[in-house]
């Protein structure tokens, strides 16, 4: 699968500058590619952050003497019979220099005092192995009409510990419409208050920022991963949210994709007439936008400052879905404020099946993308069992109502595990569940889908 691509523009009132300064930084996350290709190892749960072989308990071990092994910013490697951290600022020397060149051409050639100063310090940290600096300066740079995202942040593919950040990039312009108009849906999510259990480590972001990209350059892990919206800092950097706040950035080219290739057609296979009747594809496509702007949202609604520590690797699998799982929740309270119609929330929970499903369809190219998948196979368990999805002669009914109620519980039982659950409890609750069997039923109705899915 590619890790590196690059979008014609659409946006024709983008200047000479912009496009200007688009290319170096294009350049420049071309570079991060080569990067990702080298940290990814799909054979290998530790990637190659850690050598072949080695067991956790050998780097628990290790990591007592010399901490250094399980930072966020170094390889692994055996030197004889030692294990020895190198820093990623040493180990890509040469590229990281590059890509320091790039982006400080870039930020010569831009007249955003704002961008020029993030893209400037951004050079320095990728020589550092600290991102703090540059990321608070990124954090200001959220109504930039360029936008850029280049450095290693999100740790999915280390499934031993959920420690190691693998390299990604992006470029884009920004599009003023779309995003003020989600941006409205991100204000009347944040704001619905919610009771945290009590003991819970809570975590207070001091605010959430939403970015709509016209991706130009989409690289590394995000690439591999397809996102179609990610969020920074990474939740390992909770102490860097909670003081500087967070952005989450849309990008449309991975939207339209995946909107088209794969959520419509997957709703045109899988559902009864009766369903299919209920939802124009418009209806469908905002719903899909709106979920997604949801989904990143909630990522700042409820966080737990010792989560990812507790639960280590199965952090992503129960922060994904619950993510998911608030997002639909919340749709409850966007009814009563009059932001949202009851039809809507039916289009989404409509688009939330078709999700599920896409993840699971995907495993086969994309193995990585694991902890979607699981939360997808929670989704469809729910649902089943609720009754909430009914296989009729000319495919599956929804009733959203059942839907609705299957997924509140749901959502109850992922709450607990993701503010106090210890990593052995959530282990043994998600082993009972078993995805290959859960999506069994509705693979007939897949046939025919396109696999792999290259933009
Ligand atoms: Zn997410």
């Amino acid at each position: 699968m590619p890790t590196y691509f690059s979008f014609p523009s659409k946006n024709e009132s983008s200047i000479a500058e912009e496009r200007e300064v688009l290319e170096k930084l294009s350049q420049a996350a071309k570079i991060a590619s080569v990067l990702y290709e080298s940290q990814k190892n799909a054979g290998h749960p530790g990637a190659n952050f850690y050598p072949v072989g080695v067991t956790k308990k050998e780097l628990e071990f290790a990591a007592r003497k010399n901490p250094k092994i399980l930072d966020p910013y170094t390889i692994v490697e055996r030197k004889g019979k030692e294990l020895v951290a190198v820093p990623y600022s040493v180990k890509y020397k040469k590229e990281l220099e590059e890509i320091s060149g790039l982006l400080k051409a870039a930020a010569s050639m831009s007249s955003d005092r704002g961008l020029q100063a993030y893209l400037r310090s951004r050079a320095k940290d990728l020589l550092n192995d600290n991102y703090d600096k540059s990321n608070i300066l990124w954090l200001k740079t959220k109504g930039s009409a360029v936008g850029c995202v280049i450095g290693a942040f999100d740790r999915y593919l280390d499934k031993l510990f959920f420690k190691k950040r693998a390299f990604m990039a992006w470029a884009g312009i920004l599009d003023q419409k779309l995003t003020s108009e989600m941006n409205r849906l991100k204000e009347l999510i944040l704001t619905t208050e919610r009771a945290f259990l009590p003991g819970a480590n809570r975590a207070r972001i001091a605010n959430t920022e939403i970015r709509v990209e016209d991706t130009a350059a989409f690289s590394g892990l995000a690439a591999d991963f397809l996102f179609v919206g990610n969020n920074l800092p990474s939740s390992a950097d909770i102490d860097l949210i909670q003081k500087h706040g967070t952005v989450f950035t849309i990008f449309k080219p991975t939207l339209e994709w995946r909107f088209h290739a794969w959520v419509l057609p997957i709703f045109r296979r899988l559902f009864d007439e009766e369903t299919k009747n209920k939802f124009s594809d418009q209806d469908l496509q905002s719903a899909f936008i709106q979920s997604v702007v949801l989904h990143e949202s909630c990522h700042s609604l409820m966080r737990y400052k010792d989560a990812p520590a507790r639960l280590e690797e199965l952090f992503p699998y129960l922060d994904e879905l619950f993510t998911d799982l608030l997002g639909i929740k919340g749709c409850g309270t966007l009814i009563l404020k009059n932001a949202l119609t009851e039809h809507e929330l039916e289009a989404i929970v409509a688009v939330a099946v078709c999700r599920s499903l896409y993840f699971y369809a995907s495993l086969l190219d994309r193995p990585h993308i694991d902890p979607y998948a699981t939360g997808g196979a929670l989704v469809m368990e729910f649902l089943c069992k609720a009754g909430a999805l009914l296989q009729k002669k000319d495919g599956f009914h929804l009733d959203s109502y059942r839907a609705l109620i299957a997924l509140n519980q749901l959502t109850s039982i992922i709450e607990y595990y993701i503010a106090l659950g210890n990593h052995a409890e959530a282990k043994e609750f998600l082993k009972r569940f078993a995805v290959k069997k859960i999506f069994s039923p509705f693979l007939p109705y897949l046939a025919g889908l396109p696999h792999g899915g290259s933009l």
